[in-house]
């Protein structure tokens, strides 16, 4: 009787640790009711089933859902043809995505043009990324109005606005959407990301590797984790779908406007200035026209409306 307890105990331990540890990619595909394959040698395994596509890499926090990158809270474990994923991983970024709350409300948008005034944000060439942003927001806020959706700008002329200001501004709205291109020192960088604020508790993506006490900090934002993230994968799938570039993937960074929203809360880069192709396209009314028309599409698909 005490062995058989004592033999019960242990089980029930090893079963806790598993369970707080991590899930094989078996029980991820269980729990989709899909199927489980491997290829390139077993660094990359994929859960197929009927309504969602998980790509998951060896050693690495980025996922893939439905063709889109979202960063995890940690990197994959276990050796090749065997990966585990982290149970918060599974938990609190794919399993909330694959089975999302329901529609937001869309009362009311924010939309904010990244810098402004003072601010020019990046240069290259003739191209300031605060004109940029500023024409991009208010496309945004046209598309949107034509929905009957209410918005909100941060600014609306070559106006600077304190960082500080922003979250401000959006009080009683029920999103956030800030707009900013991007800029690397490497040319070749290129690419849409999309930045929503890492959970509370976890790390930046940046800092993945090396987690550190700031991280256990929390934010206002905090508490519109599951809102943000699947703010942030509604955008990023749209703004990937325009097509000709890279994806950079959901990424969590303590942005200030993100942090001290008080409503949901997502930063888009839109594309690297710095990367030929990606600088003179950007530098396209066309194409701020596609990008906008894409936000709108991913705030729409986050709100439940067509
Ligand atoms: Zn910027």
């Amino acid at each position: 009787m005490r062995r058989s307890a004592i033999f019960f105990g242990l089980a029930l331990l090893s079963w806790g640790r598993a369970l707080a540890g991590g899930i094989g990619l078996a029980e991820v595909a269980r729990r989709c009711g899909g199927s489980l394959s491997y290829g390139q040698e077993g660094r990359v395994g994929t859960v197929q089933a009927e309504n969602c596509c998980l790509t998951f890499r060896h050693n690495s926090a980025c996922h893939r859902l439905n063709g889109v990158s979202v960063y995890g809270q940690h990197p994959t474990r276990g050796d090749p043809g065997a990966l585990v994923l982290d149970s918060a991983d599974w938990n609190r970024v794919l399993a909330p995505l694959l089975t999302p709350a329901g529609a937001w409300p869309l009362g009311r948008v924010c939309i904010d043009a990244g810098h402004g005034g003072r601010d020019s944000g990046t240069v290259q060439g003739t191209l300031q990324e605060k004109n940029l942003t500023l024409d991009i927001a208010l496309r945004l806020q046209r598309l949107l109005e034509e929905k009957h959706i209410a918005t909100v700008l941060t600014r609306g002329g070559d106006t600077f606005v304190p960082l500080e200001r922003r979250p401000e501004i959006a009080g009683g709205c029920d999103l956030l959407v800030s707009i900013h291109c991007n800029a690397a020192e490497t040319a070749s960088a290129e690419g849409i990301e999309t930045y929503v604020l890492p959970a509370a508790g976890t790390s930046p993506t940046a800092r993945l590797d090396r987690p550190g006490a700031q991280d256990q900090r929390t934010f206002p934002n905090n508490r519109c984790d599951e809102q943000n993230l699947w703010l942030g994968y509604c955008l990023q799938r749209q703004l990937v779908a325009i097509g000709g570039t890279r994806d950079r993937g959901v990424r969590r960074g303590r942005f200030l406007v993100l942090r001290a929203c008080h409503c949901p809360a997502a930063l888009v880069e839109c594309g690297f200035l710095t990367h030929g192709e990606e600088g003179r396209r950007l530098g396209t009314e066309e194409h701020r026209e596609a990008i906008a028309r894409a936000i709108c599409r991913g705030i729409c698909h986050y709100g439940g409306r067509r």
